[in-house]
């Protein structure tokens, strides 16, 4: 089995941006809550035996990190009153605190989560019929400065820990189990295939049966297309989804709105999605004058065809970008028009939440616009 004993953590990486692809770390102790869910049980099984206690009480106590979750041991009844507190010496379980919550009159609620180190990151939870999706972080800020989103004008602030990412989906459960998200997908703050490590251990904490159950197929990451990391996905045995953001079906156009086209290029990323071997899925958010144009779609039609991807196309949330307008409705009506007489299964996403802002980073913003005019007036 991988020893996850000698992980490292990030630290705060607040200052000047990590070169893409490099992380800024600081060794601490993991908790229970980063561990992949079998290394948790070992480690519990190991403690539960040196303390002479019998062993079904590793498996109780196991079952309230994912399956059955607590938000502090005293709260788990089962066990005996001195175990609960050897537990939170120990092994104490951590939090995330909500800073803002906000309620969309369409359902969608958008949760600003308070780190430990004051950092913070966001969750959109979006219901639809039985299905709960839930969008999750995997940085705090984003190194890659898409110009049309909020998160990248925040820059990079540092990487999630493993506790941090599944954390968001344990807070939801603990504040209501019928709120027990059915699906995740990595499209809030953050580049997840450039924190691969946390996100790796992630994965594993929503899937595994006695983490969060989660199925595979319906856990998606999204990505600008970092290539290491789509390889380290590809090589897991898990049927994960893939969602790559696209944008433009252009080396050049995708350059104006992606900087990291010059890294990782669009014929590189798409011939790795096709080394994939599952379906793809491209993410277009689409910006007036931009990429909306027939000819784009024809393009972008040529790119999705031979590699049966399925296109979701985003009207572009203005809140993240000054300057760039959404495509009208007519016009992304015609340019999925074109993409599915190409033979292309294209959907056009309806915003959610959009009265809460909730698309990329935005809350977060919003939040510091706020907060900046007390600051100066607190500086005088
Ligand atoms: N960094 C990853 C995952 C987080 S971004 C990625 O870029 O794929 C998740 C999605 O939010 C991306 O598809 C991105 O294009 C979209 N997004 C960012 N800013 C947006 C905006 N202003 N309007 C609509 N969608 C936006
Ligand atoms: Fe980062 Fe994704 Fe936003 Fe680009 S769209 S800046 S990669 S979070």
């Amino acid at each position: 089995m991988k020893s996850y004993g000698s992980f490292t953590w990030p630290r705060r990486g607040r200052g000047k941006p990590p070169v893409p692809g490099a992380v800024s770390f600081a060794v601490m102790t993991p908790t229970l809550l980063d561990l992949p869910p079998a290394e948790a049980r070992t480690r519990i099984a190991a403690w539960v035996a040196a303390r002479g206690l019998p062993a079904y009480r590793a498996a109780q106590i196991e079952r309230r990190l994912w399956t059955n979750p607590v938000g502090s041991w005293s709260e788990a009844a089962e066990l005996p009153a001195g175990l609960r507190q050897a537990l939170e010496q120990e092994w104490p379980l951590p939090r995330l605190t909500v800073a803002s919550l906000e309620t969309s009159a369409d359902g969608t609620r958008k949760f600003l989560w308070r780190l430990a180190d004051g950092e913070a990151v966001e969750s959109v939870l979006i219901p639809s019929g039985a299905r709960r999706t839930l969008c999750i972080s995997s940085q705090a800020g984003c190194a890659l400065g898409c110009v049309f989103c909020a998160t990248g004008r925040m820059g990079f602030r540092r990487n999630l820990t493993p506790a941090e990412i599944t954390g968001q989906v344990r807070e939801i459960i603990l504040r209501d189990p019928a709120d027990r998200p059915t699906n995740i997908v990595f499209m809030g703050m953050g580049e997840p295939l450039l924190n691969w490590p946390a996100v790796d251990v992630a994965l594993t904490i929503l899937n595994d049966a006695e983490g969060f159950g989660i199925g595979a197929r319906h856990i998606t990451v999204s990505t600008v297309g970092i290539l290491p990391g789509m390889e380290a996905l590809r090589a897991r045995p898990e049927q994960f989804r893939l969602a790559i953001s696209l944008h433009a079906p252009r080396a050049e156009d995708r350059l104006g709105l992606m900087p990291i086209e010059k890294k990782y290029a669009l014929n590189r990323v798409l011939a790795e999605a096709k080394r994939f071997g599952r379906r793809v899925t491209f993410e277009y958010v689409m910006i007036a004058g931009k990429n909306d144009r027939d000819e784009d779609a024809d393009r972008l039609a040529r790119l999705a065809q031979p590699l049966g991807a399925h296109v979701n196309l985003l009207p572009l949330h203005p809140g993240g970008a000054p300057g760039l307008l959404p495509s009208s409705g007519n016009r992304m009506r015609a340019f999925a028009g074109r993409l599915q007489s190409a033979g292309v299964e294209a959907v056009i996403r309806r915003s959610r939440g959009l009265d809460i802002n909730a698309a990329c980073g935005q809350l977060y913003v919003e939040m510091e616009k706020k907060r900046r005019p007390a600051a100066a007036a607190r500086a005088g």
